[in-house]
């Protein structure tokens, strides 16, 4: 399949991850919109959040964002998670991941 995160999964791009487990794998945005920019992406292929019926895995995804927050040291000052989905939720790349964004304060379409 001719999809970017596969690609980072399988090792095909290298991309060296913040945290990885069985099911998922955290890495840098590779163009980021705040000082710390990760994306928390499970390695099963699903679209979009509307794909994915696996209410274990986003437990998993929300808790490996806890993870990544406190191994950045950014859990206490705060950070935002986003999960864009289809073209007008902004989404480019079509595999589901969360955004996770701290390192500044965070303003925009959610104040
Ligand atoms: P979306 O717009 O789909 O919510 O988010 C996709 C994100 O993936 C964007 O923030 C974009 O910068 C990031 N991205 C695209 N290609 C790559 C890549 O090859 N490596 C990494 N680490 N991030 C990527
Ligand atoms: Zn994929």
């Amino acid at each position: 399949m001719d999809c970017i995160f596969c690609k980072i999964i399988k090792k095909e791009i290298p991309a060296a991850p913040i945290l990885e487990n069985d099911q998922l794998i955290a890495v840098k945005d590779i163009n980021p919109q705040a000082p710390v920019h990760i994306l928390i992406i499970p390695k099963k292929h699903y679209a979009t959040l509307l794909d994915c019926k696996d209410k274990m895995l986003f437990g998993e995804m929300l808790s490996m964002a806890n993870e990544v927050a406190k191994k950045l040291g950014v859990h206490e000052k705060g950070f935002r998670l986003a999960i864009n989905t289809n073209h007008e939720g902004g989404q480019t790349v079509l595999h589901l991941h969360i955004h996770l964004l701290a390192g500044r304060p965070l303003s925009g379409v959610l104040g």
